[in-house]
C-alpha cells in the first residue's frame, strides 16, 4: 500500500499517512487523522499546557524535539517518524 496524502484541515498543508500509520489506525479501527502532525502535536501541546515540555533528542535518530519527558528520565524517547517506525 503507498503512502497517502492528505490535506490538513487547519492549515491547508498537504502532510503524508506513511504504511505503518495506516496499518495502525486500520488495527485499532480509527479514523484517519484530518490534521497534519504539526497541527495534532499543536492542538496535543495546547491540550497538556499544565505538563512541563522539555527539548530532547530522539533516541534513535538524535534529532532534536519536544518532549513531555525530562531530559534524565530513562525512558526512550522518539521523535514522531522513529515513533511510528518502532510500532510497527
Ligand atoms: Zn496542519
Ligand atoms: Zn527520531
Amino acid at each position: 500500500m503507498p503512502d497517502e496524502t492528505k490535506t490538513c484541515e487547519q492549515c491547508t498543508k498537504p502532510f503524508l499517512i506513511i504504511q505503518q500509520e495506516q496499518d495502525f489506525y486500520k488495527k485499532k479501527d480509527l479514523p484517519w487523522p484530518a490534521n497534519c502532525p504539526e497541527c495534532r502535536q499543536k492542538r496535543r501541546l495546547s491540550l497538556r499546557n499544565e505538563r512541563k515540555l522539555y527539548k530532547r533528542d530522539c533516541d534513535s535518530c538524535k534529532k532534536s524535539m519536544i518532549t513531555t519527558y525530562r531530559p534524565d528520565s530513562p525512558y526512550i524517547v522518539y521523535c514522531q517518524e522513529c515513533f511510528w517506525k518502532h510500532i510497527g
